[in-house]
């Protein structure tokens, strides 16, 4: 059984800040093994406030893509978790290098906490957590080292597109690795403004070059939120005949349903 948990859905300083809709991350679950990704701030709390709740004490892994806030916020937090404080020398720890090293993210008392931190490289792996094999993707465009995540464990393959500019050779690299179910992060809708952040636009390409049976946008921005995630991944499906779901805060995704209704 594989899931994933959305504590968060949302992206971006603005809607980070005012909490319009919650940053903390991914917790999902492959059969016994539990990881928890990219747990921005709030993450421990809606982690623990969720029915039933998410125990970070059987945390098999905490990843993050990179070290920005509305990713990184909680990590501390729930290393902190992981480990009874410490006490409990257990769990993984995956992370680019700066989040860890220079000016980390990571704090170096923490990283003491976990049984193994992973200063991870693009392209890399596999990495074992639990019965989960990780690998890299190739390296973003993005102010901070980011690379997305390939998921792979008992024949499903679940991949994690995070932030960062669109360029040629992206989606090839997500392709790749066939997933089964793609997760990827879509924080502005259709704007001339030249950052390094994915639109919708740029979404649909990627997602019409990979095509996975099961799409999930998340991370959105307020000029997303403002154009109705749900309506536009409903798009999505009809136009690309393939199961698009829009994230929400709480949401809880069962993998197996999702990719065995999409092949019916
Ligand atoms: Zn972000
Ligand atoms: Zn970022």
């Amino acid at each position: 059984m594989a899931s994933i948990l959305f504590l968060g859905s949302g992206g971006a300083r603005f809607v980070v800040a005012r909490q319009l809709r919650a940053s903390g991350g991914m917790w999902m679950r492959f059969g016994e093994t539990q990881l928890h990704v990219d747990p921005g701030p709030g993450a421990l709390v809606r982690a623990l406030s969720h029915v039933p709740p998410c125990n970070p004490r059987e945390l098999d892994g905490i990843l993050l893509s990179h070290k920005h806030l509305d990713h990184s916020g909680d990590v501390n937090a729930m290393i902190e978790a992981m480990t009874a404080g410490g006490h409990r020398r257990r769990g993984a720890v995956l992370a680019p290098r700066d989040a860890l090293e220079g000016e980390p993210v990571v704090l170096p008392y923490a990283q003491a906490f976990p049984e193994r931190v992973v200063s991870l490289e693009p392209s890399s792996g596999p990495y074992r957590v639990g019965t989960v094999e990780v690998r890299t993707s190739v390296a973003h465009v993005h102010a901070a080292s980011t690379y997305g995540f390939h998921f792979a464990c008992n024949g499903l393959r679940v991949a994690y597109l995070p932030c960062g500019r669109y360029f040629d050779g992206l989606a090839a690299d997500y392709a790749k690795h066939a997933p089964h179910v793609l997760v990827i992060n879509v924080l502005r809708y259709r704007d001339t403004m030249d950052v390094d952040h994915l639109t919708w636009d740029h979404a649909q390409r990627i997602v019409a070059d990979v095509r996975p049976k099961v799409v999930i946008f998340q991370h959105f921005g307020t000029k997303m939120l403002e154009r109705d995630p749900a309506l536009l991944a409903q798009e999505t499906e009809d136009r690309l005949g393939l199961r698009a779901i829009a994230a929400d805060d709480g949401l809880a995704v069962d993998l197996d349903l999702e990719v065995a209704a999409s092949a019916g």
